[in-house]
């Protein structure tokens, strides 16, 4: 049984200028057999559909494995040529194909498209006729029905902090093997409550969306027959009229049964629309700073200050009211300025410099600051990732600088990376238990290792694209009336001083 595996990855702001071209998905995209060696034994889609693949005696045919974190739109050309490539590798091999497994994240825009994977789907539907398709989505993806109507089946994460990549990957496998032992016992269903999330908000240990996955996973346990439950909380940023949660229901139980399940969860997360708008208390800059200052001083273990706005790794409002406060033994990671790292190795290690660091996605992401440090090292970074998280995958930080601002320790990096596990630290030789406040860019992937080592977390929301406060973004393609909590009935309720 020859099953073809290809995947395009991005979740990407729509009101970012910055697009990730083609150049910068291929540099890291894996082809053919290199997909096995680059994921095989990480907790990946791929590596989950490799694992499972073998253990199901499915003759897996990997195509190519293209993958972005989450940044601006892709574009035009990105999308179109990866899609070409798949669809062409699949028209060649279709007299041997029994089905395709495709790992797609749901939130991709690019200028031109902005249902990226229906664009995939629609395209690969066309080459493979009516074999098996089947999907492994983030739980960030905002899926129209358009998409799922050409699926088979459709499976997404269940967790964020995304832990549970590689057995996602098993279970879009799962699917494969129901489905090639009889296409008919599946149903598929699709439920899309209207109403849209911060990110910070959609990790799935806070109430209530711990509660709703919990009733999600219980339905599951009761089925009688194979069951497979995605909530979805969707990706805000991307501005697409499909934008917000979905509900994905697969199983062996039948068209009304799934519809029946979907709706039912749906009617649930509409009904926890305003909990699960406020399920944590945001606070500004400036308190937040005042408190961390005088709560680091007592803390026994490192506060978090969660710039979660920040969607290029670029801001630099908490820094910037850092700096101005005096506050020592603050730990900034992973700041993305590659003209700031060639600045601090020009200088060199040991040295005093000025450098600009910083706010070069856009003007919401702050000013760009004029520092005077220590550059304390200068070098290459590339490492496996030993979280809970994407565990094994290879990243490639390009030249990085490790640099000192009278007491803020901060790291330089060339390309995009997640500071969400103790990797951030590690491999400066730093270790996080060390410093009384630490600024994380992260929305919810680094509570799997943070909410352990941290004393306290303190969200704290700053101008930039990914605020909490979604009324303040200019969306043109999500229809603002159809959508709490942008429409008129959530600004009724809008209570005194602006506060939900
Ligand atoms: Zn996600």
């Amino acid at each position: 049984m020859r099953i073809a595996f290809a995947g395009f990855h991005i979740e990407s702001v729509s009101f970012l200028t910055q697009e990730a071209t083609y150049g910068m998905f291929d540099a890291s995209a894996a082809r053919a057999a290199d997909i096995f060696g680059r994921y095989c034994g990480t907790n990946t889609v791929p590596g989950g559909v490799i694992k499972a693949g073998a253990a199901a005696g499915l003759d897996l045919m990997p195509i190519v494995y293209a993958y972005q974190g989450a940044v601006g739109p892709a574009s035009d050309e990105a999308v179109e040529r990866y899609c070409a490539e798949i669809c062409a590798a699949l028209e060649a091999v279709r007299g041997d194909l029994a089905g395709v497994i495709l790992h797609l994240h749901g939130a991709a825009v690019s200028p031109s498209h902005t249902d990226v994977e229906f664009l995939f789907i629609e395209n690969i539907r066309r080459v493979i006729g009516d074999l098996p398709l089947v999907v492994a989505f983030d739980y960030h993806g905002n899926i129209s029905p358009a998409s799922v109507a050409l699926l088979d089946a459709a499976v997404a994460y269940k967790t964020s902090p995304h832990v549970d990549m590689g057995q996602t990957g098993e279970r879009a496998v799962g699917w494969m093997s129901r489905l090639l032992a009889g296409p008919d016992r599946v149903s598929m269903a699709i439920a899309k409550p209207p109403l849209i999330l911060p990110s910070v908000f959609s990790a799935t240990n806070l109430d209530p969306l711990a509660s709703i996955m919990a009733e999600a996973a219980r339905i599951e346990d009761e089925a009688p027959g194979a069951l497979d439950i995605s909530v979805m909380a969707g990706f805000s940023y991307a501005d697409t009229k499909d934008t917000g949660f979905s509900v994905i229901v697969v199983g062996e139980t039948g068209q009304s049964e799934v519809d029946a399940i979907a709706e039912g969860l749906a009617e649930t997360i509409w009904s926890e629309r305003r909990a699960l708008s406020a399920p944590a208390p945001v606070y500004s800059l400036a308190d937040a700073v005042d408190y961390a200052a005088i709560k680091a001083k007592y803390a026994r273990a490192p506060i978090v200050l969660l710039e979660h706005a920040d969607r290029m790794n670029d801001s630099t409002h908490l820094l910037k009211a850092l700096i101005d406060k005096g506050v020592k033994k603050v730990a900034v990671p992973f700041i993305w300025d590659e003209a700031a790292v060639r600045a601090a190795i020009s200088a060199g290690a040991g040295q005093e410099t000025v450098l600009h660091i910083g706010a070069w996605s856009s003007a919401r992401a702050g000013k760009r600051l004029q520092v005077r440090c220590k550059v304390i090292e200068t070098g290459l970074k590339t490492y496996r990732i030993s979280g809970p998280m994407l565990t094994g995958q290879a990243v490639d930080l390009g030249d990085t600088a490790l640099i000192d601002i009278d007491g803020i320790i901060v790291s330089l990096v060339s390309r995009f990376a997640f500071a969400v596990d103790e990797d951030a630290f590690t491999i400066f030789g730093l270790n996080p238990r060390d410093f009384g406040v630490i600024v994380l860019r992260s929305k919810t992937h680094f509570r799997a290792v943070y909410e352990d080592i941290a004393e306290e977390i303190i969200i704290v929301d700053t101008p930039d694209w990914g605020t909490s406060n979604l009324n303040d973004l200019p969306y043109s393609k999500l229809d603002r009336t159809a959508v709490y909590p942008l429409n008129a009935l959530a600004k009724a309720s809008v209570l005194p001083g602006g506060k939900q």
